[in-house]
Order: C-alpha cells, then structure tokens, then sequence
C-alpha cells in the first residue's frame, strides 16, 4: 500500500508541475501579447511631504487583461521575471513615465522639484547595459534623469553588495535618486543605510500599519529614522490608511507619507483633476 500511495503521491506531484509548467507557459504568451498589444499601463501614487503637498509619484504597474481585467502587479510580475519579459515591460514603463512627466510639464501641473519614482526588478538591475537602456528610454521621452528615483530592495542590492553599490554610484552620477523600498522586510541591516549610495528609504507598510497598535513596530520605524536622519537620508512612511497612522509617523519624524489615505493609485489624468482641487492640510 505505501508504495501505491507513494505512487499516487508521484502521480500527482507530476501533475501538479505540468500544470504549473503549463500555466506558466500561458501566462508568458498572454505576457507577449500584453507588450505587442501595449495592455500595460501606469497608475500614479502621491508620495506628500510633511506640509501635506505633492513631492513626487510611484508609478505602479498594471496590466488591463482583455478577459480578467485590471491586474494588481502581484499577479504577473513574477511571471514577468521568470521569463525575463520583465526587462522589455520596465523600459517601456520608463518612457511611459517619461512622456508623463513631460506631459505635466506641459500642462504646468509640474513641480521643478518633483520626482517619480519606478520600481526596479533583480534581474532588470543586474543586466549589463541596464544603465544605458534605461537612459535611452527615459531621454527618449523627453524627461531629465534628475526626474526620476529608482526604487531597489534591500534583498537585490545584498545579492552582490559590490557591484550594487557600483551601479548605484553610477545612477546617482547620472542624476537620478535611489530609493530603498520595503525596508524592514528583508535583511534589515541597518548598516545597509551606511553603505549603499541611497537617497530615500521606504519603511515597509507593515510596519506603518501597526502604529499605535505594536510597540516594536513603533520601535523599528523610529530606530531606522532616526539611523537614516544621521545618514541623510529621507524617510518614507508607506501605507499609511489612517489619520492616527498619519500623525504617528509624522511625529516620529519621517519626511515623506504614502498611502491609500493620502490618496490611492491613480491613473494620470485622474490624479490631476484631484490634485488641483483638494486642500490635502
Ligand atoms: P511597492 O513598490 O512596495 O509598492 C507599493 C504597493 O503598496 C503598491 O501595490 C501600492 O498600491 C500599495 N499601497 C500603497 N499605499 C497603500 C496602503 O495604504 N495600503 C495598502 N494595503 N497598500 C498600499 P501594487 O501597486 O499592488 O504593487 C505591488 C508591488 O509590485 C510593488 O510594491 C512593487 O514591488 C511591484 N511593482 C509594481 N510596479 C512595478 C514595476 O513597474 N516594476 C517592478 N519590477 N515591480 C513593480
Ligand atoms: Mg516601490
Ligand atoms: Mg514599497
Ligand atoms: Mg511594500
């Protein structure tokens, strides 16, 4: 019996990866088609300042999937970064980015110290000529480099500590800021704020939604502030959903605030009517 059982057990384990395999495969030729068919597109969140005014946006991904709808990023970035797809999908996210900024220049919506800043994937940051592909894109889009942050995590710049910094050295010389997202998730040495090239760190939003709620959170997100203050480095609050959470922050001294109640990701031409109307203090 043990061995039919194991067996069966073989069977579907077998049956299990090749319909994983077979998913996969799916979702990578609906991803082709995705890029040809430019079913990607951006929403913008406000990242605000401690007086409560705009200083910049994320740019989060979307894919408007013919049958499924809006897709969240969780859906298919893995995908994207399993069949290397992810690469081609991030710089036209760039130069999508890029002819935004110029468009809100345009319309004077701009703010000359503004910034938006766009998430940067492992594999995307270990390609070789990652540099020079992602400064086509944004140029070609008419935006300067100083317009847009980078946002690495902790988990790719530990991977291979020299060349990070290297690269980042290189990005920061060209204009560009750097930014250290979901901090608090991954390795969480506060050294990594000594020794990384970083301009912003983002603490992670678990750690912003257990203010007021749990004492070492409270604990974490002042104790990186605090770090980050020395290193001159500014501080992110992300995903922050309540006033309280809002107040906590600010008065632990964090810089910068995000967070669905500041204002949800938006598409461009949306974000703007609200921004232009709504007293945020
Ligand atoms: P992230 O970079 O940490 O982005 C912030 C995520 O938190 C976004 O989720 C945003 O919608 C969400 N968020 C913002 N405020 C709140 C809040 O108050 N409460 C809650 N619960 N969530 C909030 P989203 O758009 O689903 O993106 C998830 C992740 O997918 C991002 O996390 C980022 O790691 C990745 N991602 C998004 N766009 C891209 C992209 O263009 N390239 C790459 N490589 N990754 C991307
Ligand atoms: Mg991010
Ligand atoms: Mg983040
Ligand atoms: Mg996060």
């Amino acid at each position: 019996h043990a061995k039919e059982n194991g067996r069966n057990g073989f069977a579907f384990y077998h049956q299990a990866m090749s319909l994983a395999v077979e998913k996969q495969q799916n979702m990578e030729s609906e991803l082709h088609q995705a890029i040809e068919e430019e079913q990607f597109c951006v929403h913008y969140q406000p990242l605000v300042s401690v007086g409560g005014e705009i200083i910049g946006f994320e740019a989060l991904l979307r894919w408007q999937h013919p049958e499924k709808g809006l897709m969240p990023p969780a859906e298919f970035i893995p995908s994207l970064e399993v069949s290397g797809l992810i690469v081609p999908v991030s710089n036209w996210l760039l130069g999508h980015c890029s002819r935004q900024i110029v468009k809100w220049k345009e319309t004077g919506f701009w703010q000359p110290d503004w910034y938006v800043s766009v998430n940067i994937s492992p594999l995307q940051f270990y390609q070789a000529d990652m540099v020079p592909t992602m400064q086509q894109a944004i140029s070609e889009g008419g935006a300067h480099l100083t317009d847009i942050c980078l946002e690495i995590t902790e988990t790719v710049a530990i991977e291979n500590i020299e060349f990070a910094v290297n690269r980042l050295k290189v990005i920061r010389e060209l204009g560009m800021m750097i930014a250290l997202d979901d901090f608090g998730t991954g390795y969480s040495s506060l050294s990594y704020l000594k020794d990384l090239p970083i301009d912003i760190v983002k603490i992670d939003r678990s750690f912003v939604q257990e203010l007021g709620q749990k004492s070492k959170s409270q604990s974490i997100v002042e104790a990186v502030t605090n770090i980050a203050r020395a290193y001159e480095l500014k501080v992110v609050a992300e995903g922050i959903e309540s006033h309280d959470q809002l107040m906590l922050a600010h008065n632990i001294g964090c810089d910068i605030f995000q967070g669905f109640f500041i204002e949800r990701p938006q598409v461009a031409e949306k974000l703007k009517r609200t921004y232009l109307t709504r007293d945020l203090s």
